[in-house]
């Protein structure tokens, strides 16, 4: 019987494509019928017994978010069924903001508006809520240069791996400002005891991937004898003397290629890491500790 009805269906739908009259359906639904949406008056004949005698149309599954609603609607005389789509499927409707994951000293603090439709719990919008902090302790000055930006030193960090934020508010009601120069603003050849981090047991250094554009000033590691190895965010810049007496820095990453012969001091590393740098661009460079003046580095 059911291949009958089918034959007879397939025979149906080509008589009314024939007849140029509209039979075009939004389709799915999965009924064991038909499906279509057959315009209103003549020509609605039921495939399997031919007759136009439909009861109403009934939502046999309602809309969703993502869903227009199924309708359902059986032949009064034989049974058979036909579906369409209907209407339009539901809009997310989306939370107040709240929090994903909470700011750290390494993470940013994520907030974000899901959808409270019951049935759905689709996430809609991610936005940064807060800046991760950078490591506990680090002493942050503003200075007008770059038109505002903050100046990092150690604070009371030491014996500890650091994080350098991307920017620093002084409170959650202020402005963010990027972070932009690891030292003092005087900082300068001459005055050793103004790098950022001078003789901290220093671990490991990470910057934030938000950092772009960023200058790490004379001495900022020098007697770091603790740090092995460092990564630097995108654009940096190194003065003089940065990692004069780093004996145990035997692995250095640069993420991008130098701008120009001025990014990086002649003397701001120890061998011969800048000369290398420059002419190699950006990758992993390593040498053996202990590293000193005559230390041969070489591209990972
Ligand atoms: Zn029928
Ligand atoms: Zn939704």
């Amino acid at each position: 019987m059911k291949t009958v009805f089918k034959t007879l269906g397939i025979i149906a739908m080509a008589a009314i494509i024939g007849f140029g009259m509209a039979a075009c359906g939004d389709g799915g639904g999965g009924g064991n019928g038909e499906s279509g949406d057959p315009a209103g008056g003549g020509g609605d004949t039921c495939s399997s017994c031919g007759k136009n005698d439909w009861g109403n149309w009934e939502t046999q599954t309602a809309a969703t978010c993502f869903n227009q609603a199924v309708q359902v609607r059986y032949c009064n005389d034989c049974a058979n069924d036909q579906t369409r789509n209907a209407g339009t499927a539901l809009e997310h409707t989306p939370s107040t903001w709240q929090i994903k994951t909470a700011v750290t000293e390494t993470i940013n603090g994520i907030e974000h508006q899901i959808c409270t439709r019951a049935g759905c719990n689709h996430e809609l919008d991610t936005r940064i809520a807060a800046y991760a902090t950078g490591t506990t302790g680090l002493a942050f000055s503003f200075h007008n240069t770059w038109g505002g930006v903050y100046y990092v030193m150690a604070g009371t960090v030491n014996n500890s791996s650091v994080h350098i934020p991307a920017y620093h508010r002084p409170n959650a009601s202020s402005e963010y400002q990027p972070v932009s120069f690891l030292g003092d603003i005087n900082a300068g050849s001459a005055d050793r005891h103004l790098g950022a981090f001078v003789d901290k047991n220093i671990t490991s250094v990470t910057f934030a991937a938000e950092i772009e554009g960023f200058q790490i000033l004379n001495h900022a590691f020098a007697g770091c004898t603790g740090l092995a190895s460092i990564t630097f965010p995108a654009r940096v810049f190194l003065l003089a003397d940065t990692f004069i007496e780093c004996t145990n820095l035997t692995s250095v990453t640069f993420i991008d290629d130098a701008s120009n012969d001025n990014q990086i001091a002649v003397n701001a590393f120890l061998g011969d890491l800048r000369t290398k740098y420059l002419a190699g661009g950006a990758g992993t460079y390593t040498t053996t500790a202990p590293v000193g003046n005559s230390s041969v580095w070489t591209k990972q």
